[in-house]
């Protein structure tokens, strides 16, 4: 276990940058220019060349890179990888502020399903865009971060709860979750919600519009355990995957493989996925056809590159918790540091099939990684991911995958270093391979 390794410290660094959706592709964009990756916009006309590297950002939380191949697309298909750029949590809700009792706060939505307990004594804060009036007239959209703890939802004392062990903590979604900005004697009160914005950008608070703000944690990510081969941060789902997908992207061996490598990671996916940027959305459809067009291919040559394509959806997993064992299916758990895991379920919650599941377990064996299988236990309901919808549009092979963890949906999630590393190996391997299928 190389515990200072510089990808599980560069994973780390990722994720702190990315405090939110629109976070998280800014810093994908600022990594893929480093290498040479060209910004497109759905607005223009396309001219791409083999060996080309490109990316599209769709409403500055969903983004898609690309690597043109010199091979002929119908012939040798779209390897794809892909993520989801959100986390479960709370939001910003339109009127902001209230002040009652003395006290300031700031109203939260729930957005999707997180550990809602886990947001109490946290050091929070906020982090998204804010959306203007330019001097122009024209509306524009600045991202927005405050570095500082700026608001908390203190946990009630156990005085006042005290089956909170036995029953635990239960927070009511419209009364329970407001976070504390400020006491009444401070600077701020009824709609000065926008004077707080106006401070954390450049802007004036008369410009401000609108805003769509995530409530993050500023904890920094860190390792920890008896040889610090655990990872905990926040936002492990789905940033882990994302890191893995963007780091096997870069290596100069896929970069150069020939082959046409799409990575992408959606925002959304924590609500349904039923978005315009979402992955049931049009987005991937749109650029993978858009690529092939460009790359002057019929329709037919379109379809038969997608019936030449293979999809990798990377989505984290549930790991074994010793102290829970009745939660899992006891022939199906997975462990943390056990290598990377192939979802299966029979209703098609996850895409792996027979097929899809041979060919990942071949891009590990290949390169001596070990692989597990998880089935969640038949009488709880299973999650899914952006797998199934993606695949079904596109009717492309697919195979569901994603490292194990601990506390999924939780503000601080934790996984392991050794299974960061060995992701990536896998996707550079699953972008490299002369072919996948005969
Ligand atoms: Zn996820």
């Amino acid at each position: 276990m190389m515990t200072t390794d510089k990808q599980i410290q560069d994973l780390l660094d990722f994720i702190d940058v990315s405090p939110s959706p629109w976070h998280a592709v800014e810093t994908v964009v600022s990594r893929l220019e480093e290498q040479g990756f060209v910004a497109l916009s759905e607005k223009d006309a396309w001219d791409l060349q083999p060996g080309g590297r490109y990316y599209v950002v769709r409403d500055g939380s969903s983004i898609i890179a690309f690597v043109v191949g010199e091979m002929l697309i119908s012939e040798s298909g779209f390897r794809i990888f892909g993520a989801h750029t959100d986390s479960p949590g709370l939001r910003v809700k339109p009127r902001a502020l209230s002040v009652t009792d003395q006290m300031v706060r700031v109203g939260v939505e729930v957005y999707g399903g997180p550990i809602l307990a886990t947001f109490t004594d946290r050091d929070l804060s906020l982090a998204g865009r804010v959306s203007y009036q330019t001097d122009t007239g024209h509306i524009a959209d600045q991202l927005v971060k405050f570095d500082q703890p700026l608001l908390r939802l203190p946990n009630l004392a156990i005085h006042m709860n005290r089956k909170v062990n036995e029953e635990g903590l239960k927070l009511n979604k419209q009364t329970g979750l407001s976070l504390i900005l400020s006491t009444i004697e401070g600077q701020l009160g009824g709609r000065d919600f926008q004077k707080l914005l106006a401070a954390a950008t450049s802007l004036n608070e008369q410009q401000i519009y609108s805003w769509d703000l995530n409530v993050y944690d500023c904890q920094k990510g860190a390792l920890w355990g008896e040889r610090q081969q655990f990872i905990a941060d926040s936002q492990l789902d789905n940033l882990a995957s994302c890191h893995v997908g963007l780091q096997a992207l870069l290596k100069e061996q896929s970069l150069n493989s020939g082959q046409t490598l799409v990575c992408a990671m959606f925002d959304h996916e924590e609500i349904g996925s039923e978005t315009p940027k979402g992955a049931d959305g049009s987005f991937l459809p749109d650029i993978l056809e858009r690529i092939a067009l460009s790359r002057k291919q019929r329709r037919e040559d379109y379809q038969r590159a997608l019936a030449n394509s293979f999809m990798i959806s990377a989505d984290m997993a549930h790991a074994y918790q010793p102290n829970f064992p009745s939660a899992y299916e006891p022939e199906h758990k997975v462990f943390v540091n056990q290598g990377p895991v192939i979802k299966i379920n029979a209703n098609q919650r996850y895409t792996s099939e027979s097929v899809s599941s041979a060919v990942f377990k071949q891009c590990c064996e290949q390169i001596q990684v070990k692989w597990q299988e998880y089935s969640h236990r038949t009488d709880i309901p299973c999650g899914s991911t952006i797998g199934p919808m993606t695949a079904a549009k596109l009717g492309v092979r697919s195979v569901d995958v994603g490292n194990p963890m601990w506390a999924m949906h939780s503000i601080r999630e934790s996984a392991g270093a050794q299974d960061h590393l060995d992701f990536i190996e896998v996707i550079g391997n699953f972008f490299t391979k002369p072919s996948l299928l005969s």
